[in-house]
């Protein structure tokens, strides 16, 4: 029997969550024994988003976990979509026994083979992400079989300088790391969450993806549209042309 594969979605309202949510949708419906976890920083779940969700025919839970106020007040670099992931890995504690999860932003791009290889993940797997930093990849480094450390464009002093759709977790694994949680801290959130599972060292690293030399995730990002008057009213997957 397949284990199930918890997708933690962090999203948020703007003129892109129904397209990037469509399409995210539709490559998830190619997978056997999805639970979506669709988490909105939101303090109300977009009733648009339910919409769609039901549509997909997908196994989901349509949770909120607005950004507190203190980081959205903040000039500069927020913890994007952190309130969100804590709210999963909530989730997960109460709800979950066995399996994998992934942390997967609604604006990336996954390869459908990408889920078969998390599936394989017995404590933490990480493989390449395309299209991240100014190297256009961010990836463990592995020579003649042999991990030998990391590359990314932004190294910044983190012991695991990866991207948060380079790697999964087992839930077993989470579930004996009662502590493990992802901080409020720009730029250091999949550090700070993979530090946070102790105990687990770059030696436990299982790598995936034909070890590592598969590109199966993109970190892709989607143009800003105007946030137009419509964004308040009908236009949110729906024309206002009556
Ligand atoms: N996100 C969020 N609230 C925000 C900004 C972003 O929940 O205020 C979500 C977003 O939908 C995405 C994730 O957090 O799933 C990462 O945000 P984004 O894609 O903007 O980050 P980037 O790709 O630029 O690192
Ligand atoms: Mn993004």
């Amino acid at each position: 029997t397949l284990e199930p594969l918890y997708i933690i979605t962090p999203t948020y309202r703007r003129p892109e969550q129904i397209p990037e949510l469509t399409r995210m949708s539709h490559t998830l419906m190619l997978v056997k024994n999805i639970h979506w976890l669709v988490i909105e920083d939101a303090a109300v779940a977009t009733k648009q988003v339910t919409r769609l969700l039901e549509r997909t025919g997908l196994k989901f839970e349509h949770l909120t976990a607005p950004m507190p106020e203190k980081y959205k007040q903040k000039k500069g670099a927020k913890p994007r979509g952190v309130s969100n992931r804590n709210r999963g890995l909530q989730w997960i504690r109460a709800n979950a026994t066995n399996g994998v999860f992934y942390f997967a932003d609604d604006d990336n791009t996954y390869d459908i083979a990408l889920f078969d290889e998390i599936r394989k993940t017995k404590r933490v797997s990480m493989f390449p992400v395309g299209l991240c930093t100014k190297f256009g990849l961010s990836s463990p480094i592995i020579k003649n079989g042999k991990f030998v450390g990391f590359y990314d464009g932004w190294i910044a002093g983190r012991k695991f300088p990866v991207d948060m759709a380079g790697f999964a977790v087992s839930v077993k694994f989470l579930l004996q790391r009662p502590n493990a949680t992802m901080p409020f801290k720009a730029g250091y959130e999949e550090d700070g969450f993979l530090k946070s599972l102790v105990p687990f060292e770059p030696k436990d690293i299982e790598f995936l993806a034909d070890n590592c030399t598969k590109v199966l995730a993109w970190h892709t990002q989607t143009k800003k549209n105007e946030p137009s008057a419509p964004l308040n009213m009908k236009l949110y997957g729906e024309t206002n042309l009556v």
